[in-house]
Formats: structure tokens, sequence, C-alpha cells
């Protein structure tokens, strides 16, 4: 009798703490969408209710694609380019995507999906899409070089169906595709809470190449813009429903070219610059005070979801968290002929931490092997500066990384010629 009593408070007591648990512990979720080729300035020449509802709620930011203009990152502001950098967390010169035509992504760069996937095999994701190939070759769902990564859930390959979307010379079968591709993201979400959603819209970068700067691309943005606000809709719901934390997040792959808004693919200002909208408002002082990048869209997720990235992989994503403190970022170094190996990097917040910097001269960790880091020296954070001599500068490539309790930022020492 009294071990049944003793059965039954343990009972009441672990029943009543999963209540608790699940109360105080909201489910995460995450939506990200990609629209198409809107250069940041476009914003302000259409009508964009809804971004601007999401900006109300969290912000709408200034952000650049392209990597680090005329450094080693430098990035081409093209399309596949751009959402890998995204989906990877890290510039061209790592995820090898240098065109549409997707020729070698370097999967040692992984995925937000299979940084997901690998340490939660049970949670569900999701891809909505008006290009295939996202799936398939960037994602690179069923290959040998992802781990055969299989998304739970994708809805895609319209743009390759001629008999119900009929291809005509004005793009209304994209127009078409993807409002059938939102409809679709909008209720598999509100039935279903995938944990991890990527939703991309093709529209308006074909009323951009097509027409260029003028009403047809504002009014394409506009209608763009009505899309997300369903999604935004199905989201809202679920986490008033349900309950659920959801971190939604809206950016662009570039912008347009200066002359006519027609092309992309170099490096001018308005190619380069961008934007993001992000429905949470606790953002950290870097991300209120930067132009962030579209690399900084990865490390916030990961943040967000409780995924633990190794080391390996921190080491070398050149983003870094818009939500979770950062103190330091912009990391930069520099090799003098006498061998003075010059660390520099800013800070958002005063800290009274050391950081210490660590250096390598090879880059395995591209063909799927292991660099082994060298601890250089430390240095007090709040300095934003670290000096040293090397004993040798005999490699083509170093890597460096600065190590603070907060994370880790990632710089390369390359010669191009020799
Ligand atoms: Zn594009």
């Amino acid at each position: 009798m009294k071990s049944l009593k003793n059965y039954l408070l343990i009972l009441i007591s672990f029943l009543s703490y999963n209540v608790f648990a699940q109360k105080n512990t909201p489910q995460k979720k995450v939506v990200f969408i990609i629209v198409d080729g809107i250069a940041e300035d476009m914003l302000s020449k259409a009508e964009i209710p809804n971004l601007n509802r999401i900006k109300k709620d969290g912000a709408l930011l200034q952000a650049y694609v392209g990597g680090e203009k005329g450094g080693y990152s430098e990035t081409p502001t093209i399309s596949a380019v751009g959402y890998n950098s995204l989906l990877t967390g890290t510039w061209v010169n790592k995820h090898n995507v240098f065109g549409n035509d997707i020729k070698a992504p370097n999967y040692s760069y992984p995925t937000v999906f299979r940084l997901f996937k690998n340490q939660f095999p049970n949670k569900k994701t999701a891809v909505f899409s008006t290009w295939e190939d996202n799936r398939t070759k960037l994602i690179g769902e069923n290959l040998d070089a992802t781990g055969k990564i299989k998304m739970d859930f994708s809805y895609d390959g319209m743009e390759k169906d001629t008999v119900n979307f009929p291809h005509d010379t004005q793009s209304q079968y994209i127009r078409k595709i993807d409002s059938v591709v939102v409809n679709k993201a909008a209720s598999y979400i509100s039935q279903n809470a995938p944990d991890m959603s990527w939703i991309y819209l093709e529209f308006t970068d074909d009323m951009g190449h097509r027409h260029g700067n003028g009403d047809i691309l504002y009014k394409a943005i506009s209608y763009e813009d009505r899309l997300i606000g369903k999604i935004y809709d199905a989201v809202k719901e679920r986490e008033a429903k349900h309950g659920e934390d959801w971190l939604f997040v809206v950016t662009t792959d570039h912008g347009r070219s200066a002359s006519n808004g027609k092309g992309h693919g170099g490096q001018s200002d308005r190619e380069r610059n961008t934007w993001i909208a992000i429905n949470k408002p606790t953002l950290n002082t870097y991300a209120k005070n930067n132009r962030v990048a579209i690399t900084d869209i990865l490390p916030t997720i990961t943040d967000f979801m409780g995924i633990k990235v190794p080391v390996a992989v921190r080491q070398e994503i050149d983003g870094i968290d818009l939500l979770k403190n950062r103190t330091a970022y912009q990391l930069k170094v520099s090799l003098s002929p006498d061998k003075i190996l010059e660390v520099t990097w800013k800070t958002a917040n005063p800290s009274t931490e050391l950081a210490e910097v660590y250096i390598t001269d090879t880059n395995n960790f591209k063909n799927g092997g292991t660099d082994s880091y060298q601890l250089v020296g430390k240095a007090n954070l709040s300095t934003g500066k670290f000096t040293s001599k090397l004993k040798t500068d005999h490699s083509d490539i170093y890597k460096v990384v600065l190590k603070t309790k907060e994370g880790f930022l990632n710089t390369w020492i390359t010669k191009h010629t020799k």
C-alpha cells in the first residue's frame, strides 16, 4: 500500500512536471523565405504591408550579399550562389556554387537542414519552391555526399510541368507557381507545422530581368508580399493556437544593377545591398548597428533551434547570430613580409574577456578532413587587435580563428599568386 502511494506520488509529480515543461518551453520552429532579386531600395517603391507587419513584430534589417568585395570571399550576386550562402552560412570560396548551373557544390560545408537532421533525425523538414534544383542540388537530397539527406516534405518542380503550367513569354506561369507554392506552404504549415521550412519564390526576379526598374517590378514585389503574408498568417495562427515559438525570416538573394534594375551578378552597391525581415525584436547590438549578411541567417537559426553545430563547422561559418549576444565581429587579418601577423576585429559591447587566436596552415576541411589549429596567443577582446610574429610563412593559405566564449570568428590569408 505504501509503495503504491509512493508510486502514485511519483507518477503525479512526473505528469505535472511534463505539463509544466510543455507550458514553459514552447516548441521552436523556423520558416525562412527567399524572394528572388529585390534590391533594398525597391522596398520603398512597393506596397509591402506584410513585410512591414514582420518589421513591426521584429525588424527589417539592411543586409548584404556578395562576401567581401575585392577580398578572398567575394561572391557573385547570382541567385543559386546567394541561396547557398544562406543555406551553408558561408561565402562562395567555401560552398563553391558560382552560378545557377550549380556545377560542383562543396558539400563539406553542411546546409542548415543537414545540421538540423544530424541532431534531430525525427524532427520534420519541408521545402516549398518554384525551383526544384534547390532541393536536388543545393540541399542535395539523396546524394552520397550529403549523407543521403531526405526532406520530410517537398513541394516543387512545377516549373517543369508544361501541361499544368504552360510557359509564356511574360512569366505568368511563374507568377502562378509562386502562388501555388505559397498556398501549399501555408496550408501545410497550418496543419503539420514542420520544424524547419524553406520557401522560395521567383516571380520578382523574372519581372526584374524583363522590365527593370518600374511599376511592373514594384507590383510584382507587392504580389510576393501578399504571398508572404499568407505564410505569416499561418505561423501566427500556429503560435496562437498551439503556443509554438516560430522564427520567421524573409530575405532576397541579390539586388539589381544600378543602371536599369534588370541585371545582377556584379559587385555594385545596388547588387550587393539587400534586406532581411525577421519577426523577433530581441536583436543583438551587432544586428542593430550593422549592415548584416545573408550568412548570418544560418547561425541565427541554429542558435534559435538549439542545434549544436560541431566545432569544426562553427570554425568555418562566415556569419554570426543576429539574436544571441555576440561581442566580436568582422575579423580581419594580414601577414606582412616580415611575418608579422595582425588580427583585428570589431566589438559590439565592452568586455573583459581574453579571446584566443588560433591559426592553421591547411584547409583540409574543404575535402572533408581535419585542420589542426595552433594557439598563437590571447588578447583582450575589447582591444580588437592582436599581433604576433610567425615562425614561417610557407603556406598558400592560413586560416585564422578568434575564439571567445560566445563562439568563433574566422578569416583567411591567401596568396592568390605565387
Ligand atoms: Zn536571383
